[in-house]
């Protein structure tokens, strides 16, 4: 279970009204049994119901039962769609280990808005679904030309272009150290966007093969090619 609370020993934890419903009223737990808790910076602990009420309860900590896991430092940067396929995308990163998740807005990109709280609630989801200690940030929605114009020089970016034909590039030789993917929008990205990515030093253009994927797919298929290479 997911708390905002920090986690040390001798602590006790109270539960929201949400967390009191799941555990007591879906998941039936009661006084002395254990819960796994984390907060995404103090490790997995074991927890104790100390007292459970229908829209209230407490936890006592017991132990750390595993450490703080880190991420590899990879960016996912990607362009809203519909808002289940955006889901999706938030959900499958987190799962997949992306160390941070950017939604940006591109020449094509047709939301003008997101619902952060929403997407940072999925990815809270995918950790816990996924037995993780760590939950990726989601970002607001930023212009992708204003998130280029602040890059930071030494993370490299693979640019996963639709336009480049051909086999799934391979990673190979790509060098490790921190790293962003970008993915377009339903729409592709336009000419000037692909002028201006291509002629990044920092970037590099990769196929995911030779067919077009929806972004969602991309996504996940970016993440899987990136893990292959240079993940842990
Ligand atoms: N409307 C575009 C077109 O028809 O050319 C397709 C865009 S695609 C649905 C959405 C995004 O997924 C692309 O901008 C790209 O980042 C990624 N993508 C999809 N297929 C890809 C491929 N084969 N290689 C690299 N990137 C791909």
């Amino acid at each position: 279970l997911y708390v905002e609370h920090p986690l040390g020993a001798g602590q006790s934890v109270p539960l929201t009204r949400d967390q009191a419903h799941y555990l007591f009223a879906v998941m039936r737990l009661g006084q002395g049994d254990k819960v796994a808790l984390f907060n995404g910076a103090d490790g997995e602990w074991l927890a104790e119901v100390a007292q459970a009420g229908k829209r209230a309860g407490v936890l006592d900590l017991i132990r750390q039962s595993a450490a703080q896991g880190t991420p590899p430092d990879l960016w996912l940067c990607f362009a809203p769609i519909k808002k289940a396929r955006t889901d999706f995308i938030v959900e499958k990163a987190a799962e997949l280990g992306a160390a941070r998740i950017l939604p940006v807005q591109t020449d094509f990109t047709n939301s003008e808005r997101i619902r952060q709280d929403r997407l940072q609630a999925h990815a809270v989801e995918a950790a816990e679904q996924c037995g993780g200690t760590y939950v990726p940030p989601v970002d607001d929605l930023q212009k992708l030309g204003r998130l280029l114009d602040g890059w930071p020089e030494e993370r490299q970016l693979m640019f996963c272009d639709e336009g480049l034909a051909g086999p799934a590039t391979v990673l190979a030789e790509a060098t490790p150290g921190p790293w962003a993917i970008l993915i377009g929008p339903e729409g592709g990205f336009s000419e000037a966007e692909r002028k201006r990515l291509t002629e990044l030093p920092f970037a590099h253009r990769v196929s995911l093969g030779p067919r077009i994927l929806r972004a969602d797919t991309a996504a996940v298929a970016a993440i899987t090619l990136w893990q292959q290479a240079l993940g842990d």
